[in-house]
């Protein structure tokens, strides 16, 4: 298990491999290496939000109730899944020697 942490919890790497030992935290990718993949999803979120509205006039308390946890989800695992393909990047090929 490489995530520290429950499944609903933001997206941690562990300090350690279990099995190896392997330092895994240092390899987190965190902050601006982020960027690339949070702002453009934050933005298709607000644009999604903005066609949803166009579509259907929905009641305004539904927005932050469905939008809210959406963004969340989707931001967390956008997260895990960078943080994954970064470790599988640095961590993999020195595995393979
Ligand atoms: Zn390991």
């Amino acid at each position: 298990m490489v995530w520290a942490g429950r499944v609903w919890e933001p997206p941690k790497l562990a300090d350690h491999c279990r099995t190896c030992g392997e330092a895994l935290a240092v390899h987190e990718a965190s902050g601006r290496a982020l960027y690339p993949v949070v702002i453009p999803l934050l933005a298709l979120l607000v644009f999604s939000a903005l066609r949803v509205d166009d579509i259907w006039r929905l009641p305004l308390w539904v927005y932050p109730v469905v939008w809210g946890p959406a963004s969340a989800l989707l931001v967390g695992l956008a997260v895990r899944a960078t943080r994954a393909a970064v470790l599988a990047a640095r961590v993999a090929p020195r595995g393979q020697r």
